[in-house]
Parts: structure tokens; C-alpha cells; sequence
């Protein structure tokens, strides 16, 4: 954050109040820069002023009053006033709006890339996000799967130990595995098993409603999210292996619940009863 700050400056903006407590001398509230390095340190003596002045000491009845010298800096400080009104009260800016909020300032600095076609999927308003972080890691190969860990040079056995009949990978998980497979064909919206059509952003089958291609991305993510879950307490906690069964039951019941917060799917629910069924 703090390596932000020299980025975060030209969004910065000032409205100088009548009455104004802004350091005059010190604070950029004219051209983004403070007055001592536009004009040198000299211009606080030139001005018969002193280091922490404010602002308002250089303002009478609304208007700007700074030095009468002819120095040459004191006549390039008159010319920058005259561009600055004088407000009412000091306001700090961000990016010429007052109200400043955090995703405001995130938008304004950050780099913002292309969005990738399954994004969607993993970011609807739907979403749970501790199921969405996981989806959102495997379909950017990044979840600490075998053959990573294979590629670090550690010495571990590669096959996926849900179905131990394949070596381990993201792809595997999500889309290859015959346990995942199992879980997925629970979801009452028919779902897609290709990898290539989750990346290219269609994980349901055939023509679906908006509505229907939601549910079913939020069914996905929970799937994947209890399958991750399931596969390190095998790994790590030796756990005992739960059965495709009891994980489709767990899949339902946090849909479920989700569900359950949901205003839009009740209404949607309203609209076409049937997708009660979805939920069961
Ligand atoms: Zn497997």
C-alpha cells in the first residue's frame, strides 16, 4: 500500500476552503505537488510566512491575498492562485468524486485485465465464496495437485487418490476423475465434463435458461470445493473415504442453504415451482 502512495497522488484532488486548515506550504493541493517544491523552500520567507502556515493565511473575504513582492516566485505563486477557487470548507478528492470508497480507489490504481470466459461462472451473484476460491484456483491449474508437487521434486505417489486410477492433476480433479464425474451428475441441470468447454466458459449441456446455467455454476463450484475438501482429509488427515453418496448428499444441503439467502432464487422459484426440484 505504502508503495502505492506516489501512484495514488494524481488521483488526489483538493477543494481549499475559506477558512482552510490545509498546510499551505506543505500539502499538494496545488498542481499535485506542495508549494515548497514548485516554487523552493525560499518562498516561505519571500512571503513573510512561516513553514506550517495554513492556507486560510493567505485568504481575505474569499479571496487570495498572498505576498505583494515582486520576486519572481512570489509573482509565479499569485499566477498559480488565480486558477484555484476558493469552496466553502476543504474537501480531499479521490479522482474528483467526494465520496471516495475502497472499491472506488482499488478500480482507480489496479490493472484491470481481460476477463476470462468462465468468469461467470465462478463470480455470480450466487456464488459462495470459499467454494469460488477453489473453482477459481483450478481453472487457473493453480490447486497444489500431485504433479506439482512431483515437478517441486518431492517424492510422492502421483495417482489421484479419489479414484487411484490416474496420476493427479487440475484437469483430472475437476473434469477426468470418475469420483468427480459421479458427484457432477447429481446436479439436476445436465453438466459439462470437457475441460476445454469449462475454460472456453460453457459448463452446462445444451440450451439452458440464465437462471438454470446459475444454478448449475454454483452446484459446480460447491462440488468441486467438497471434492478438494474430501481429497486432502484422505491425504492429510486420514481420513476415512466418504462415499460418493454421503458427498452428494453434502453437495445438496450446502446448495441448499445457499439457496435458502437467496431473494432472486425465491422469486425465480415463484415463477417456475419446478426448480424446487433442484434443490432435493
Ligand atoms: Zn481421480
Amino acid at each position: 500500500m505504502f508503495n502505492l502512495k506516489n501512484e495514488a497522488k494524481r488521483f488526489l484532488s483538493y477543494h481549499v476552503g475559506c477558512n482552510s486548515r490545509l498546510m499551505l506550504w506543505h500539502d499538494p493541493w496545488i498542481n499535485h505537488q506542495p508549494l515548497v517544491s514548485l516554487l523552493s523552500n525560499d518562498i516561505v520567507s519571500l512571503s513573510d510566512s512561516f513553514n506550517l502556515a495554513p492556507i486560510c493565511s493567505i485568504i481575505s473575504n474569499r479571496a487570495w491575498k498572498p505576498s505583494s513582492s515582486n520576486h519572481v516566485l512570489v509573482m509565479e505563486l499569485r499566477r498559480l492562485l488565480q486558477g484555484v477557487r476558493i469552496f466553502s470548507r476543504d474537501e480531499v478528492l479521490w479522482n474528483g468524486n467526494a465520496k471516495a470508497s475502497i472499491p472506488v480507489i482499488w478500480d482507480s490504481c489496479r490493472r484491470i485485465g481481460i476477463r476470462p470466459p468462465w468468469f461467470d461462472a465462478v463470480w455470480h451473484s450466487w456464488h459462495i465464496p470459499k467454494c469460488s476460491f477453489i473453482f477459481w484456483l483450478m481453472l487457473q491449474n493453480r490447486l497444489l495437485t500431485r504433479d506439482k508437487l512431483l515437478n517441486f521434486g518431492l517424492n510422492v505417489d502421483p495417482s489421484c487418490v479419489l479414484c487411484r486410477s490416474q496420476p493427479e492433476s487440475n484437469v483430472h480433479i475437476g473434469s477426468e476423475c470418475l469420483f468427480t464425474s459421479m458427484v457432477l451428475k447429481s446436479c439436476p441441470v445436465p453438466v459439462s465434463f470437457s475441460w476445454n468447454e469449462w475454460q472456453a466458459g460453457f459448463f452446462t449441456r445444451g440450451r439452458t435458461s440464465r437462471v438454470k446455467s446459475q444454478f448449475a455454476w454454483l452446484y459446480v463450484g460447491v462440488v468441486l470445493y467438497l471434492i478438494w475438501r474430501e481429497r486432502n482429509n484422505r491425504i492429510h488427515h486420514n481420513g476415512g473415504s466418504c462415499h460418493v453418496d454421503s458427498l452428494i448428499v453434502s453437495v445438496k444441503r450446502m446448495v441448499r442453504e445457499k439457496a435458502s439467502t437467496l431473494a432472486s432464487l425465491k422469486k425465480e422459484i415463484s415463477r417456475d415451482p419446478t426448480l424446487v426440484t433442484f434443490l432435493y
